[in-house]
């Protein structure tokens, strides 16, 4: 395992768990640079983004087996079977969080508003003037910033 070329950027980078999605492109060129040079960092980046990955796919798997579970009890209606359909929904709802929690505190969520936010100012872009200035002013602040 080869050392991190810049500790100081590593560790920053390593705070943020790998992910610069969140960061505004003109604050990301350093540390894209890091990436591209430090090979260590680009692996721990890769690692991170599998976890994030494996978590979500266990996590919808889960809940899939859970729902599953609750229609073949209900289809079947053995004895007891109202505890034993609470116990599926039960864990279905906290597959479902576990989905939610990894989906807010993993970069996926934002790298889809960094691409919506990019879309929303290329349409604004392309407006004519007449229709651009009757936009309302704090739209146009958040697309533009300015
Ligand atoms: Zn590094």
């Amino acid at each position: 395992m080869s050392a991190c070329i810049d500790p100081v950027v590593g560790k920053i980078l390593a705070g943020w768990r790998y992910d610069i999605s969140g960061l505004a492109p003109e604050m990301r060129g350093d540390y894209e640079q890091h990436f591209a040079a430090c090979e260590r960092c680009r692996s721990r980046q890769a690692l991170h983004r599998a976890i994030d990955l494996s978590l979500i796919v266990l996590a919808s798997v889960s809940a899939g087996i859970f729902l599953l579970a609750f229609g073949i009890i209900h289809h079947f209606a053995p004895r007891h079977s109202l505890i034993l359909e609470l116990i599926a929904l039960a864990g279905f709802a906290m597959s479902a969080l576990i989905w939610l929690i990894v989906a807010v505190a993993t970069p996926a969520p934002m790298t889809m508003v960094d691409i919506a936010r990019l879309g929303a100012r290329h349409v604004h872009d392309r407006l004519p003037p007449e229709i651009r200035e009757r936009l309302p002013e704090e739209l146009r602040m958040k697309l533009t910033g300015s």
